[in-house]
Order: C-alpha cells, then structure tokens, then sequence
C-alpha cells in the first residue's frame, strides 16, 4: 500500500469512527507522525491530506524544515524535548504537542518572550502513571491551567496523551474518557490564556478508540509509513 492509500484509508476509519458514535468527522484532525521518515514522504503524506505533522526529535524537525519538507502542513514538536534544545523548536512549530513538565513550560515561555510570540501548546499527560514515560500527573493539570496567565507567552491549547501499550480494542478507553472529563473540567473554568479545544490521544493501534473517547487529533505513523526501520 502507498502512502496516499493508506491515509485514505486512515481517513476512512476515521469518518467511520466519528459517524458511529454521533460526531463531525471533521472535528478530528489527523497528525503524521513522520519520526525516522524522510522529506519525500513527510511530502507525499501531505499531498495525501493528512492535517499536520508532528516530529519527535530537533535533529529531523531541523533538518526537514531546511529541506521544506512540512510546506503546505502545519508542523508540531511531539517528542521529549529538552530544555537546552527549546530555541530550535519554539517559533518553528505550530503546536509544541509534549510540554512534559515545568522546567519546559518555563522554558518555552522564556523563549517565546525572547522571540516576542505567542507559543501555542499542549500539556503531556502520563495517564497511565507509567515510570517509562514522561508528562504530568492528571492531578498536576487543573492548577497548572489555572496558572496559566503566568505564562502570557503560552497559550494553552489542550492536552496530549499516551496511554499504555494496549493488547485489545477497548483497552485504553478509560485512559482516554479520564483526559476527555479533565479537558470538559478546564473549559468550564475559562482560565485565562487558556483554549483547551484539542485533544491529542490515539496512535496506529487505537485511534479508532479514541475518537469514541472524544480525541481531535490522532497521531499516526506506522498506519501511514509503514514500520520504522530502527537501523537505518
Ligand atoms: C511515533 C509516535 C506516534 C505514532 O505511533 P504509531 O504507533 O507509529 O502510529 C504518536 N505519538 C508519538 C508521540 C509518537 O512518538
């Protein structure tokens, strides 16, 4: 299967998915994850309509923009980013999607200060409480958004997760109803500085979950590309 065939089918589901449970299709936006994937097929993934990129490492986000591999799609930073790198991702990105902690979040806002712009991101959660992986405790984020006027050069726009590795359908359903209840919870509040309308969660093996859960933006790689050639 080619690349356009693929997201084609991808955007099949994903009508699918929102139709079977009441929703606009159209509500749920469809991010490539192009982590180890070259120019060209960032290219073709965007010609066959994907809605936005989302690049895990600075190095091939660097690289891939020199290349303008992203024209035509908006680009985000989904990966674990470190503080010292933040220059070479804030300002570049349209949605930094993996704010993991507060030393980042304050980073960020150092930095889009410094460039005089307004960052958009979102909040990681590590909604299964894994010690593999990084992001903020479900309990961490109603304060955090409540703060957010603190932060005048972030705005806040929703909230990314990824749940555990799951064997089954259905298995990362009550991960993905908890961040759907918290994202109605902050709304309610209208925190300054604060639009909590995307909700970052599904990836190739439960996207169609997450959509029933209430996700507006699924990230997809492997569905797409294919498996990752980790060796090359
Ligand atoms: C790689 C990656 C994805 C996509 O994973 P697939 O299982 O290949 O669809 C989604 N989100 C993040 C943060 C990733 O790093």
């Amino acid at each position: 299967m080619s690349i356009a065939q693929n997201v084609a089918a991808i955007k099949a589901d994903i009508e699918k998915a929102a139709l079977c449970c009441g929703r606009d299709p159209k509500e749920i936006l469809l991010c490539a994850a192009t982590k180890m994937n070259d120019a060209d097929a960032v290219r073709q993934a965007i010609a066959a309509g994907v809605d936005c990129c989302g690049e895990n490492r600075v190095q091939e986000l660097t690289q891939k923009l020199s290349e303008n591999a992203y024209t035509g799609a908006p680009v985000h930073f989904i990966g674990h980013l470190q503080t010292n790198k933040v220059k070479q991702v804030v300002g570049k990105v349209d949605l930094i999607q993996s704010v993991d902690r507060l030393k980042l979040l304050e980073c960020i806002q150092a930095e889009a200060a410094k460039q005089g712009i307004i960052q958009d991101i979102l909040l990681e959660i590590n909604v299964g409480e894994e010690a593999s992986k990084s992001g903020f405790a479900m309990d961490d984020i109603l304060p955090l958004a409540e703060k957010m006027a603190d932060f005048p050069n972030v705005r806040l726009r929703g909230l990314m997760a990824i749940p555990p590795i799951c064997e089954n359908s259905g298995d990362n359903d009550k991960f993905f109803l908890k961040i759907h209840r918290l994202a109605v919870d902050i709304r309610a509040k209208k925190y300054d500085n604060v639009w909590v309308d995307i909700l970052s969660m599904g990836m190739s093996g439960d996207y169609e979950d997450a959509i029933r859960c209430g996700s507006t933006m699924i990230r997809v790689g492997t569905a797409i590309f294919g498996a990752r050639n980790y060796n090359k």
